[in-house]
């Protein structure tokens, strides 16, 4: 059954650009509630560990290093079909191949620094959520 919830990372490229307020502003312009928030910094074990799913990929460890350069925000979102309409908004993982109008279209610098990460299954987002924020950071 899906969930109203997706997970989402402003990831390092967007945040040390000042990206952070015209993301949240699109974020929230197209309806979706935050239910947690955080600005922090991954470390390399961290980022390595969120990334596992991609362990076997070849730009893995190019990814692992990139997540832990610099600071992050992350956010739990709500919506009704959240994960389909959030990865919708972000547009592709290539930015030269994102929709116009979408997040990575506007924000993103490359497929490796692509500016903001979105779940990609009901599971995930909760998985995802779960590895930044407690129950008592929700709201
Ligand atoms: P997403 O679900 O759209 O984020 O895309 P994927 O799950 O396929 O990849 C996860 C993340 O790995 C992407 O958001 C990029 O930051 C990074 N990534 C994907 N493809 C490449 C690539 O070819 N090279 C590098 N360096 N990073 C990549």
């Amino acid at each position: 059954m899906a969930t109203n919830r997706t997970f989402t990372m402003i990831k390092p490229d967007a945040v040390e650009n000042n990206y952070i307020g015209g993301i949240l502003k699109m974020i929230n312009d197209a309806g979706f509630r935050i239910v947690a928030l955080k600005y922090t910094k991954l470390s390399t074990e961290a980022a390595g560990k969120f990334y596992e799913v991609h362990k076997e990929r070849p730009f893995y460890g190019e990814l692992v290093t990139y997540m832990s350069n610099g600071p992050i925000v992350a956010a739990i979102l709500e919506k009704d079909n959240a994960v389909a309409d959030f990865r919708t908004l972000i547009g592709a993982t290539d930015p030269t191949k994102a929709d116009e109008g979408t997040i990575r279209k506007i924000y993103a610098k490359s497929i490796a620094a692509n500016a903001v990460h979105g779940s990609d299954s009901d599971e995930n987002a909760q998985i995802e959520g779960d590895f930044f924020f407690s129950k008592l950071e929700r709201f």
